[in-house]
């Protein structure tokens, strides 16, 4: 079998994803690829365009090979843009082995070691009551585990928020932690008080802490018993996890924006965290992703997949399909997409109480369709931007 074109997609529907298709020389077989890259989506697919040539005439069936011929072709090795194009390979060239062999990816990564995968959603309100409410409505659906957060991009450090300097880009928040830092533990308060102590409860802190902030909101909310605080640092302060780590016993998740297994390997030999947010589209796929969960087992550090919408329906059906089938799961992030996603994506995975069962279709079980994705042109989107109240840009 060869791979005979590649095709880059990039799509607008409610939001922006890149897609991508690995077509071969076997009539109708093709393989269904993502390398979505939150506010970078043209330059994954120009990085995808530049590799295309290398893969026309390989046969599809060598993914390791092909992993690695992918990760060295540049000299210029890792980074987000890399590993998000690799995985847009990498999820193509799973699918079209599923699909040969008429097995979803799941089976082919070893079977099911649970029926379904737990999700999480996020409750959020302007303040603890609103919080409250929408916590209560996840757990009425029936979520077991619930992120919390409170005013503006998940705390009351935002003061407000300056006007973009140019048409068409984004306004700058404006954030102090000492707000912040006052915000959280008071709302896990009110939570515990009206919501009890058995549902699973998180926060995000959306790394904007320094160290010393986060060991002391760590250990503040210690009382409340969280199923892991999450981001509370950049994975750059390796040095401080030390620090973090011996404020408190509440669990640190972390990985989000990790894109190597070298990032990830003193986390767990060091014992920092506990749960690792890492997901197969940010990484390079599944073929990595799994070899960092096989990595994390024996440090007893559980997966929490990252799976906010920026990680489109093709992603997030490797990422159902690895969660399906490693022992050391812990939860899997959901968050629905905009409507007109799944006019253009067929297959995406479903949540029903709070729980993903994997796709039973061959493959990962997506299709795109082209002409639908076509009539949702790309719309360039920007990431948040973070300044002090004197000015300065956060540093943290
Ligand atoms: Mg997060």
């Amino acid at each position: 079998m060869r791979i005979t074109d590649v095709k880059v997609i990039v799509t607008c529907p409610g939001r922006n994803y890149v897609f991508l298709k690995i077509y071969t020389d076997v009539p109708g077989l093709y393989g269904v690829g993502e390398g979505t890259l939150n506010g970078s989506e043209p330059v994954v697919a120009e990085a995808l365009r530049h590799i295309a040539p290398l893969l026309i005439g390989r046969d599809p069936q060598r993914i390791e090979d092909i992993w690695h011929l992918v990760y060295r072709h540049a000299y210029w090795r890792g980074g987000p843009i890399f590993a998000a194009a690799q995985a847009a390979i990498d999820f193509a060239l799973w699918d079209i082995k599923g699909k040969q062999a008429n097995l979803p990816v799941y089976q082919l990564l070893g079977g099911k070691a649970r029926d379904s995968v737990m999700c999480y959603s996020h409750a959020f309100g302007k303040d603890v009551v609103e919080t409250e409410d929408s916590a209560r409505q996840l757990m009425e659906q029936g979520f077991k585990v619930v992120r919390c957060q409170v005013g503006v991009y998940g705390g009351a450090g935002v003061l407000g928020l300056n006007p973009p300097m140019s048409p068409g880009t984004p306004p700058e928040q404006i954030y102090e932690p000492t707000p912040y830092l006052l915000s959280v533990p008071a709302m896990f308060k009110h939570l515990r008080e009206k919501l009890g102590n058995e549902i699973e409860l998180f926060h995000d802190v959306h790394e904007q802490l320094s160290p010393i902030e986060a060991a002391r909101l760590a250990k503040e909310l210690e009382q409340y018993r969280l199923f892991f605080l999450e981001d509370p640092l950049m994975p750059e302060h390796r040095e401080s996890w030390p620090i973090l780590r011996a404020a408190s016993t509440t669990p640190l998740a972390i990985g989000e924006i990790i894109t190597s297994r070298w990032d990830c390997l003193p986390l767990f030999q060091n014992h920092w965290i506990d749960f690792i947010r890492i997901k197969p589209l940010h990484v390079g796929g599944l073929t990595e992703a799994r070899k960092i969960m096989i990595m994390a087992e024996p440090y007893n550090v559980r997966s929490a997949f990252h799976g906010a919408a920026d990680i489109g329906p093709v992603a997030q059906a490797a990422s159902v399909a690895l969660q399906s089938v490693i022992p050391n799961f812990g939860v899997q992030e959901w968050t629905r997409y905009p409507d007109a996603t799944y006019d253009v994506v067929s297959g995406t995975c479903e949540m029903k109480s709070g729980f993903i069962t994997p796709s039973e279709k061959p493959g990962l079980g997506i299709d795109i369709d082209e002409e639908k994705a076509a009539a949702y042109p790309y719309k360039q989107a920007w990431m948040p931007l973070v300044r002090r109240a004197d000015g300065t840009m956060h540093v943290y």
